[in-house]
């Protein structure tokens, strides 16, 4: 495999884990091959600090949990085994080998009739692990040892043409798994690298396989589309590549028919990067009230045209599209909760009642409620009065302003969960 030596490349040796280099030392001590890979390899080739670290071997699962006290195996699609050192977590992975139309391993790989991966634990060389990775700047090994970077598909040279580029044929490599078109726009948006043509090409066919993954992992995947900094440039790119609607149809449509409900996304997407980049907290919560609100306007507006009240319309169009949008991807209950009571502040917002005022402003979603309603100011859609309204309310009682309860569903989205929890919606 054709190797870069240390000389060839520049990766610092300050910017990788402690943990990250134990865990491969111990491996290669008992006999076996390791190597960093993946995402940290690629971060590492662009002088970035990774933000997790994953490590590939030869050896099995089993092998590996019998080498680290602190240690499980999880995962059932690809096993995977977590190693704690300290507060880090590495992934280690066995190399994957090819599972094509193996039928004499039913119980390791499985394929359902459109070519989706079901189980993929079938244990390969190093040369089939890489190309069952997704990007060639994804396929990248490094022996932190020998300071040397393992290059079989021209990942770096990918990585000096700023280009994003599936591994294999498109078409087939999206039908084992569509995620990886949501993984081409991922890194394409945070790296702003081109998207190879071919890559790119077969997306558009490919988009409605999305539908067959479960709800659970795409509202994963939506977190780190979202959260991580890179947002507002992922947002443009789903919709220029229709890749939306795998999320969230409803609103994908909304904000397809009306630009300045996509201005207003934008604008929300925006904030959020810029809070990201400062450090300061994120919550999901208020990112889904804005992404969806387009949705839930345009449907309270059909239903107002069927003489229902304003709060009652923006109540039942919350829940029709919260129930509709989980079908796609399922919004954890914890974050579905405070978006309705986003966008239930709407109305209350709207009318500007003077009656409890004080409710209202001390209320724990007020400064979230506010914030929306401040957006949908800045896209002309006739709330400004509004706005100013609360605004000089806050100026007034400025110690009032969400003093009922802190709101504690803000996390730092960017960090490795050590373990899944499971949606509970
Ligand atoms: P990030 O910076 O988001 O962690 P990453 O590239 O490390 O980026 P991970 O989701 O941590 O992404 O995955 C680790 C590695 O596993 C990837 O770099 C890639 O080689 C491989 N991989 C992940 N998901 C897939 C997939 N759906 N298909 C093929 N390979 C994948
Ligand atoms: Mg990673």
């Amino acid at each position: 495999m054709p190797a870069i030596p240390k000389a060839n490349h520049a990766i610092d040796p300050n910017l990788i884990s402690r943990a990250a280099i134990r865990v491969t030392q111990r491996l290669q001590g008992a006999g076996y091959e390791a190597y960093i890979v993946g995402g940290a390899v690629r971060d590492l080739l662009l002088g970035a600090h990774p933000k997790d670290f994953d490590v590939a071997t030869n050896a099995t699962p089993e092998q590996i949990k019998g080498l680290f006290r602190s240690s499980r195996i999880i995962g059932r699609r690809f096993q995977i085994v977590h190693v704690r050192d300290g507060r880090e977590i590495i992934e280690v992975t066995t190399y994957r080998g090819p599972h094509g139309s193996d039928d004499a391993q039913p119980a390791t790989s499985r394929q359902s009739d459109k070519g989706l991966l079901l189980r993929d634990n079938v244990y390969g060389t190093l040369e089939e692990d890489t190309a069952r990775r997704d990007l060639t700047i994804n396929a990248m090994y490094y022996d932190p040892g020998k300071e040397v970077v393992l290059d079989q598909l021209a990942g770096c040279e990918d990585l000096d043409a700023r280009l994003i580029r599936i591994i294999g044929d498109p078409t087939a490599r999206y039908r084992e798994d569509p995620v990886r078109m949501l993984r081409v726009i991922r890194f394409a948006a945070k790296l702003s690298f081109d998207i190879e043509p071919k890559t790119k090409e077969a997306i558009r066919e490919c988009a409605p396989l999305l539908e067959e993954i479960p709800a659970a992992r795409l509202f994963d995947e939506f977190l780190k589309l979202f959260m991580a900094g890179h947002g507002n440039p992922t947002f443009h790119m789903l919709l220029d590549h229709d890749l939306l609607s795998a999320l969230c149809p409803s609103a994908a449509e909304a904000i397809t028919k009306d630009p300045s409900f996509k201005g207003m996304v934008s604008m929300a997407m925006a904030n959020t990067d810029q809070r990201v980049k400062d450090g300061r907290p994120v919550t999901p919560a208020f990112l889904l009230a804005a992404l969806l609100w387009p949705a839930v306007k345009t449907r309270a507006s059909q239903l107002s045209l069927r003489d229902m009240p304003p709060s009652q319309a923006i109540n039942s169009a919350g829940q029709q599209i919260t129930a509709e949008t989980c079908q796609s991807m399922s919004i954890p209950k914890r974050f579905s909760i405070p978006m309705r009571e986003i966008w239930e502040l709407q109305v209350r917002l709207e009318r500007q009642q003077k009656r409890r005022l004080k409710d209202t402003l001390s209320g724990r979603r007020f400064r979230a409620a506010y914030d929306l309603l401040l957006l949908r100011a800045e896209a002309g859609h006739g709330v400004e009065s509004a706005v100013s309204f609360w605004t000089e309310q806050q100026r007034l009682y400025p110690d009032l302003v969400g003093s009922a309860k802190p709101a504690d569903d803000r996390q730092n989205f960017n960090r490795r969960r050590p373990r899944r929890r499971k949606p509970d919606s």
